[in-house]
């Protein structure tokens, strides 16, 4: 990369049905994915483990070549030319750092090969490296280092170079999680000072509503759901994202809606809530709840305690509704004790419907109704 391309403001990148797979009748890797990241933007693309998130991650920087599809960054056909060209840098998840080489001439490695003269090569690699704490280590080699300091010597190498695009994939998913939450911290700080525009890719929800301005989740090689950590979390699409997202799942139970709307548990139980628009639907429904919003109170369902989970700012009751799993999150202490009846209470709007065949949810709402229990 050039200096004047360092310079450049952030561009958007655009993938356009952009498709790979590894043999040629294997299943599609990446399928026909289209997706914008807003310039500037902190970018986080996230699904389990073998989605394809790497893949994507590689094509983006010319590491590898889509089999279909284009892909456009700031407005250019990057599809067919070099990673040189894409003005990107990466950050793996091994760190790939020269082992023979010190941390001074690991992260001012690129700089030299773009022909920039020692005394700026210095300067810009002390500054990147007093950003990062790495200071005292300039002399160091990798194998002299932990591994939160080796992540942060690739990170300087990526940075040092001023890339309007960053591209992350996994960066912190070798360290112990006290590094995690100080490195995510970092790297929000990072995304502020430079502006680029960041992909970052993880399996961690944790990262993705901790770091994400906007999240892509990625299942199976296409889009499941592109929202905010707030509305992912709210409003989850489909009951993929509804299980990924949240430290705590999302509570689904399933339920039978009668024609009228009347909704009914396996053990017979009613909710104490119909489906606002009458639907005829045959099969199963998911009714979806955060366990935060489930209440100990009346009118409601009933459920009975198999474990309760003490941790410290509040506690998480495991309970059973007509044999399947709930979870509840209490922050105040009622007395509850394993093998004891509940009644569950959840405020109609806080529900969500779930289709149970196709998984997505339904638009529907829930209102009150008058059944008593
Ligand atoms: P993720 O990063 O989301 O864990 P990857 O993009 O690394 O997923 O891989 C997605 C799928 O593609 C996996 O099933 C993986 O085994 C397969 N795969 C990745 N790279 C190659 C490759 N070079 N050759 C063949 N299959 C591959
Ligand atoms: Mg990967």
């Amino acid at each position: 990369m050039t200096r004047s391309t360092c310079d450049n403001a952030a561009p958007n990148i655009r993938v356009s049905g952009l498709s790979r797979r590894y043999t040629k009748h294997g299943p599609a890797i990446i399928d026909a994915l289209d997706v914008e990241f807003p310039a500037g933007e902190f970018s986080v693309i996230l699904g389990p483990s073998g989605c394809g998130k790497s893949t994507l991650l590689r094509l983006v920087a010319g590491l590898d070549s889509p089999d279909a599809g284009s892909i456009h960054i700031g407005g250019v056909d990057v599809t067919r030319r070099p990673p040189s060209e894409r003005h990107c840098a990466m950050v793996f998840q091994n760190y790939a750092l020269y082992p023979h080489m010190t941390v001074e001439d690991n992260i001012g490695y690129g700089l030299k090969l773009a022909g920039v003269g020692r005394e700026e090569r210095s300067a810009r690699v002390q500054a990147i490296a007093s950003t990062l704490g790495l200071h005292a280590l300039l002399g160091r080699k990798p194998g002299q280092l932990s591994g939160g300091q080796r992540q942060r010597v690739a990170i300087g190498r990526a940075l040092v170079r001023k890339p309007p695009v960053l591209l992350f994939d996994e960066p912190l998913c070798n360290l112990d999680s006290g590094l995690r939450q100080e490195m995510r911290t970092e790297l929000r700080r990072i995304h502020q000072d430079t502006g680029a525009t960041v992909l970052y890719v993880t399996h961690d929800q944790t990262e993705a509503m901790t770091l994400a301005d906007r999240v892509v989740v990625l299942n199976k090689g296409r889009v499941e759901q592109i929202d905010t950590p707030h509305a992912l979390y709210k409003r989850p699409h489909s009951i993929v994202v509804a299980r990924f997202f949240g430290s705590t799942p999302m509570n689904l139970i399933e339920v039978m809606c009668s024609p009228e709307g009347v909704l009914t548990l396996g053990d017979g139980q009613v909710l104490p809530f119909k489906v606002q628009a009458a639907m005829a639907t045959s099969g199963p429904l998911f009714l979806g709840i955060r366990a935060e919003n489930l209440k100990v109170a009346s009118p409601g369902v009933s459920a009975t305690v198999h474990a309760i989970e003490e941790l410290g700012s509040h506690r998480v009751i495991h309970c059973r509704v007509a044999g399947q799993p709930v979870l509840v999150s209490q922050s105040d202490s009622q007395p509850c004790s394993v093998g004891s009846t509940l009644n569950l209470w959840f405020p109609a709007d806080e529900a969500l419907l779930f289709d149970g065949a196709s998984g997505q949810r339904i638009s529907s709402s829930l209102v009150q109704d008058n059944v008593s229990l």
